[in-house]
């Protein structure tokens, strides 16, 4: 599987990074985009390889900085002269989606843009305790299977698993507190992206929001997993300190992402 890191700022975009989306590429010819904030679809453009109108949507919530690309996506799988959509993608995210995003690109506040012309938008399903791929609910989007948990956020948000045919799995926490359900979630996973956008511990910090590289470090050494990626640390936050949070929970491997990053596992 390839990840490719187009946007990891936290909460806005920052000077070096649009804010949060990350693309998806499997053994097969399907890709997935994960969130679409300020500024992905301008790193989706200067990114050799990437058509924005042939890639399925992936949403973990719907605070601005994750969607709000999403209108110029529409228009350009709608109007580009050469490289407009040629069918329908799966568009899959929480169930108030489809409402906040017919709203985000309308002409008035009155008419919504119906987005069925160019998106199957469908909801996530979500699964309790330890994950296992045979029982848990999921969604077939292209040539991947994917999975939902509860996050702990202030809007309704999602932990998100994906696996592709080969087998390989990967987490996206999306953005949430702190929460037992991640480590259950994310069980044997090859990669963890975790935000730690409170940097090295949550002490201080608000409830109910973010992780701290510390919670982040501990999930992933409860999960098992082979690689943590730690993003979403804001423009104001500190990726030196999320890092050394983290490294005193987990012994594997510890990346923090930076925009155009391609991770292959
Ligand atoms: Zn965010
Ligand atoms: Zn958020």
């Amino acid at each position: 599987m390839e990840l490719i890191v187009l946007g990891c700022s936290g909460s806005v975009a920052g000077p070096d990074s649009p804010a949060s989306g990350y693309f998806v590429r499997g053994s097969g010819q399907e890709s997935v985009l994960l969130d679409i904030g300020p500024g992905v679809l301008t790193a989706m453009q200067a990114t050799e390889g990437i058509e924005p109108s042939e890639c399925h949507v992936v949403f973990s919530h719907m605070h601005a900085d994750h969607c709000l690309d999403f209108p110029s996506l529409l228009v350009w799988r709608r109007f580009h002269p050469t490289a407009a959509a040629t069918r329908t993608h799966t568009l899959l995210g929480p169930a108030i989606a489809q409402q906040h995003l017919s709203m985000a690109g309308a002409d008035y506040p009155d008419s919504p843009d119906d987005i069925s012309d160019t998106f199957d938008v469908r909801v996530h399903e979500v699964g309790f305790g330890v994950f296992d791929a045979n029982s848990w609910p999921s969604h077939t989007v292209g040539d991947f299977q994917v999975f939902a948990a509860p996050a702990v956020h202030t809007t309704e948000a999602y932990l998100t698993r994906i696996h592709d045919a080969q087998g390989k799995s990967f987490v996206y926490s999306g953005d949430t507190a702190a929460t037992d359900t991640l480590a259950q979630f994310a069980q044997g996973a090859d990669l963890l992206l975790c935000e730690a956008g409170w940097g090295e511990t949550s002490e201080g910090k608000p409830t109910g929001m973010h992780m701290s590289g510390q919670e982040a470090g501990r999930a992933a050494a409860e999960a098992g997993v082979t690689t943590l990626v730690l993003t979403h640390v804001p423009p104001w936050g500190d990726k030196d300190a999320a890092l050394r949070g983290a490294q005193r929970e987990f012994d594997g491997e510890i990346i923090v992402a930076h925009a155009g990053m391609v991770l292959n596992f």
